[in-house]
């Protein structure tokens, strides 16, 4: 048997045994697999994939050596050694000699130990990682045993290598000896315990391997064709079950969910948007209340996902959505970010809604003692309509009467989870609209927000001058700062923008000081006034700082990111970006959309040292040719992958394991269709060609918030 106690229960859940329990595994080698590569249980081992194979199955002749060939297997007699060099460049040679050539062996460390386990005119099988060194194969530290014609009879299958740590490797368990383990593991593994979880015509029509083989052959594949084929059915079965399980949850409140029914347009609707709105919508906005409004009418819970450039005008939108709410005798909620954008918005709000009888608060951090007190007695009262705030709203407890309406704004890092403890909130879920001003490739948006229902705004409001932007390098700062000095005469404003270096908020501190010194040296008082903000400034001096700039009292913003999203200054007519090779593309998109929002022609200046890399010089040239934000989205995801796409990295939804969402869009795809072409027919899964998933969703229950469903 190769467990060594019998495992938890009965075999089916053998793969859930702890890994301790694996021959080879002792108590010692279990704590470590756990530290060092998160394999708790046989299941993780399983998971734990070969990162390469090595092919010893076949011999290769010496004189068919050429460069480009990796690693390679070849057998020979081993000529005396040689001692060559001095100190560090002192090295061991030999030759191996075939009937067709030579190739030179090299060791550089263990030089005794090599000359006393290997012995000259013995014939030996070396395997390693070939070079060309003037001209001739050369092998450096390569693996030597013994030639024996049988031994490779035996091998037929490619050896797998897989990811280790130093501490794992002074254990015993490398690359390759990790090997060993998932050898025991897998040849025991049959379809009992690893049932295919797709339906046969499925596997047919798409030319997938059958699941237990899958598993072997991605361990231990014979050739490297049957390698890929299981990989490939593996993501195939990865991606197929993320989305399936996303649409399961959208499907399933699409059918089950209670909503609050906003089944009116009312008199604060109305008059708004005769008396208030300060101007005409566009036709993308339009169709977008017009969604929001047929989805929030028919007794279902939205799940809404808004998407709209920097600019598009969001907010009107999410304004009239409250409206809507507020007609139909349920409060709203708009959240934001950050304490400035949540100012804004509630500023901003409660101008618009001046004319009306709409109660508006604000709730953050910030709100304390009897002020926050007050705040939530009307809240609970049901006497305040629309509250504005940060996450401070939901983390609180703070009760409403009757919330009908969340609306995230700028939140990608809402996931599902975050959305479902909204629904404690009332006694039906309150419908919830997640904004966002980072376009997120469709690719990406369909796997990660698979469970939202999916809003486009795709059209500027009319009138927006496009935004010039230029990349300068450092050495024209002058005339950059010139340039900007010309914008300001003219009674425009700038911002100023440094990068925020993740690592160290002191260090961040120090270079936006030393902007700032330096921006000083140009612009000085009392012709300029400048206005600071970073992400230690306390509350208030921020928010004093970020005022003076709106009210036009000062004409410069300097800042970190923290101006990033959201914040709106018609007047600023130059976004100037230092160090722009350290930011992101959708970074920059955001930051570049602070301008160009007034009638005044606006630009965005990149400012970068002389010496750039390949990528960063890439992120440049995208900026300054195009502003569609799809497109740099687009961008951004092939020069950085999914990983680090901005808020998805979090969301927890993308952490696949062999699946690559950018470079295997074909069978995402696939897989997306399969899921739709089985939900339309089948939603409930209860056909019997689809026992095989039901049944496998059922032993993933706790992969998501299934239950929350209400
Ligand atoms: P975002 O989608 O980035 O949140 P905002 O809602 O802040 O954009 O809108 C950007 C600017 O465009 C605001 O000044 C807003 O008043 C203005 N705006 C929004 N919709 C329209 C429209 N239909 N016509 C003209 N201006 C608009
Ligand atoms: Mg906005």
């Amino acid at each position: 048997m190769f467990v060594k106690k019998q495992p938890i229960s009965d075999n089916q859940n053998i793969l859930s045994s702890p890994v301790g329990y694996l021959k080879g595994v002792g108590p010692q080698r279990a704590e470590l697999l756990q530290k060092e590569l998160n394999v708790f249980t046989f299941n993780d081992l399983l998971h734990h994939y070969p990162f390469r194979h090595v092919d010893k199955t076949k011999l290769t002749l010496v004189g068919t050596l050429v460069p480009g060939e990796e690693y390679v297997q070849v057998a020979g007699i081993l000529s005396p050694f040689e001692l060559i060099g001095e100190k560090r460049g002192r090295r061991l040679i030999a030759q191996l000699k075939d009937k067709t050539g030579v190739l030179e062996l090299v060791w550089f460390q263990s030089i005794q130990l090599i000359q006393k386990m290997l012995h000259p005119g013995q014939a030996y099988l070396v395997y390693g990682k070939l070079s060309f060194f003037m001209g001739k194969p050369q092998m450096v530290h390569p693996e030597m045993e013994a030639w024996d014609p049988e031994k490779l009879k035996g091998r037929d299958y490619l050896e797998p290598v897989y990811p280790s740590t130093e501490k794992l490797k002074a254990k015993n368990l490398g690359g390759r000896q990790l090997g060993k383990l998932t050898a025991t593991l897998v040849q025991h593994l049959t379809e009992r315990e690893l049932p295919e979880n797709l339906p046969q015509p499925m596997l047919e029509a798409l030319r997938l391997m059958p699941r237990a083989e899958a598993y072997r052959n991605i361990h231990f594949p014979k050739t490297t064709a049957l390698y890929e084929a299981a990989v490939r059915r593996l993501k195939f079965e990865e991606i197929f079950f993320a989305q399936l399980r996303m649409n399961l949850l959208r499907w399933e409140r699409h059918r089950f969910s209670k909503g609050v029914v906003f089944e009116k347009v009312g008199e604060f609707f109305n008059r708004f948007y005769r008396e208030c709105l300060p101007f005409e919508l566009t036709n993308a906005q339009k169709r977008v209340l017009k969604e929001i409004r047929v989805d929030t009418g028919r007794g279902k819970q939205m799940n809404r996902l808004l998407q709209g450039d920097v600019g598009s005008g969001k907010t009107i939108v999410a304004l009239l959505n409250m409206l809507l709410a507020a007609d139909n005798g349920f409060q709203a909620v708009l959240m934001a970010p950050t304490e400035i954008l949540a100012r804004q918005h509630y500023q901003g709000i409660k101008e618009l809604l001046e004319p009306l009888p709409v109660e508006v608060a604000i709730l953050t951090g910030t709100t304390k003692g009897k002020e926050r007190r007050a705040l939530l007695g009307q809240l609970a009262a049901g006497t305040i309509h629309i509250l504005v705030g940060t996450h401070a709203v939901i983390e609180d407890p703070v009760q409403f009467r009757n919330l009908g309406l969340v609306i995230i704004d700028e939140q990608h890092r809402f996931g599902v989870a975050q959305r479902a403890r909204l629904w404690d909130k009332a006694p039906i879920p309150p419908h919830v609209l997640v904004m966002t001003a980072t376009p997120i490739p469709r690719t990406l948006a369909m796997t990660a927000y698979g469970d939202l229902d999916y809003s486009v705004i795709d059209e500027l409001p009319p009138g927006r001058k496009p935004i010039q932007t230029v990349h300068r390098y450092e050495n024209d700062r002058s005339l950059v700062m010139d340039f900007l000095k010309a914008e300001i005469e003219l009674g425009r404003q700038v911002y100023i923008i440094f990068p925020l270096i993740e690592e160290s908020e002191k260090l961040d501190y120090e270079n936006l000081m030393q902007g700032y010194e330096e921006v000083k040296t140009y612009f000085s008082e009392p012709q300029y006034w400048i206005s600071m903000v970073h992400g230690k400034m306390p509350a208030l001096q921020k928010e004093e700082n970020m005022r003076r700039f709106v009210t036009h009292d000062t004409q410069i913003m300097v800042s970190t990111t923290v101006i990033e999203v959201g914040v709106n200054v018609p007047n600023a007519s130059v976004m100037l970006i230092e160090s722009a090779e350290k930011f992101g593309l959708s970074q920059l998109h955001q930051l570049r959309g602070r301008v160009g929002r007034g009638a005044e022609k606006s630009y965005c200046v990149l400012l970068t040292g002389k010496k750039l890399g390949n990528e960063a010089r890439e992120r440049m040239k995208i900026m300054t040719s195009t502003s569609n934000g799809f497109v740099i989205a687009e961008k951004d995801l092939e020069l950085r992958g999914p990983g680090d796409i901005e808020g998805t990295r979090q969301s927890g939804a993308l952490s696949f394991k062999l699946i690559d969402i950018v470079n295997d869009r074909p069978m995402v795809e696939a897989a997306k269709q399969e899921c739709e072409k089985i939900l339309k027919d089948d939603p409930d899964l209860s056909k019997p060609e689809h026992r095989t998933i039901r049944e496998f969703l059922k032993t993933q229950k706790g992969k998501t918030a299934w239950s929350k469903i209400s």
